[in-house]
């Protein structure tokens, strides 16, 4: 539990020290992009275009980078709004048809109904992108990505157990692919920023502790639960905002092994 806490905190510092570098660098960048933009209005064709495309496309790829810095760092505020999360979620299925290769066989379940939360839609749309990024690079050989939407009740057990998590009634998404799995120690540090098991330029390892930090201020819990060989399911928990209680609860399905 100590470990859980002094974790949090080492996230928090460097999530406000990675937020404001990559606010001042994302600034710099637009001087940098605006006036390669303006050299390249004035330039006749020639060599010199294939070198100011690369300092371009250099430019672009530093974008990315300091918005999940930015992403990480919480600078972006969130703009919650009521929404079915059944509704929302498959409105995402476009995106991810498009982005992964179509030896990914996806899938979208919506069990039950009371799945109203309040949420940053644009945050959670890129929130599972991310993770289905992840899934795509954990099925190199193709398989499949399946995302279920349900409700469920964490009780006073249940939160006993994770200093995090308060007790209440949430709304799952569950996402598991039947990829390459992590081992114990990558799931435990799966989260920290910067951690990263791929190769330098195809991963910045801050897909996760992205995830993470939107996840935590919505006000939500995450898990991941993963076996090598099998696959990884990551869990996400909204809190639900009809009070209504249902009859399940999430503590016996949960055995406790495998939590972040
Ligand atoms: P990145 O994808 O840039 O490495 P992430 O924070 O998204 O950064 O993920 C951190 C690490 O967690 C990955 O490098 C990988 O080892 C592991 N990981 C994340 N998602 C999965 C998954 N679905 N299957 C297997 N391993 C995963």
């Amino acid at each position: 539990i100590e470990e859980d806490l002094r974790q949090a905190q080492k996230m928090e510092a460097i999530g406000q020290l990675t937020g404001g570098i990559a606010h001042d660098f994302n600034n710099l960048l637009t001087v940098i992009s605006g006036n390669l933009e303006m050299i390249e209005d004035k330039l006749a064709p020639g060599t010199l275009r294939e070198i100011l495309k690369e300092a371009q496309s250099a430019a672009q790829d530093g974008a990315v980078l300091t918005g999940q810095l930015l992403a990480f760092g919480r600078r972006q505020p969130l703009n919650p709004k009521h929404a079915d999360l059944g509704q929302l979620v498959s409105g995402f299925s476009d995106l991810l048809r498009r982005t992964l290769s179509e030896d990914i066989k996806l899938s979208t379940v919506i069990e039950g109904s009371g799945l109203d939360v309040l949420v940053d839609s644009s945050q959670l749309q890129n929130a599972i992108l991310n993770i289905a990024l992840n899934a795509r690079d954990a099925m190199p050989k193709g398989g499949s990505l399946t995302t279920t939407i349900s409700r469920v009740h964490l009780d006073a057990d249940y939160a006993k157990m994770y200093p995090e998590v308060r007790s209440g009634n949430f709304v799952l998404i569950a996402m598991t692919d039947t990829g390459a799995g992590m081992t114990e120690d990558v799931r435990q540090h799966a989260i920290e920023p910067f951690f990263t098991t791929k190769e330098v330029g195809s991963g910045t390892g801050l897909g996760l502790s992205m995830v993470y930090g939107f996840v935590k201020q919505s006000g939500g819990h995450l898990q991941l639960y993963s076996e090598v060989g099998r696959g990884t399911t990551v869990r996400i928990y909204l809190p639900a905002i009809n009070e209504k209680r249902p009859q399940e609860s999430a503590s016996d399905q949960d055995t406790g092994e495998n939590q972040l």
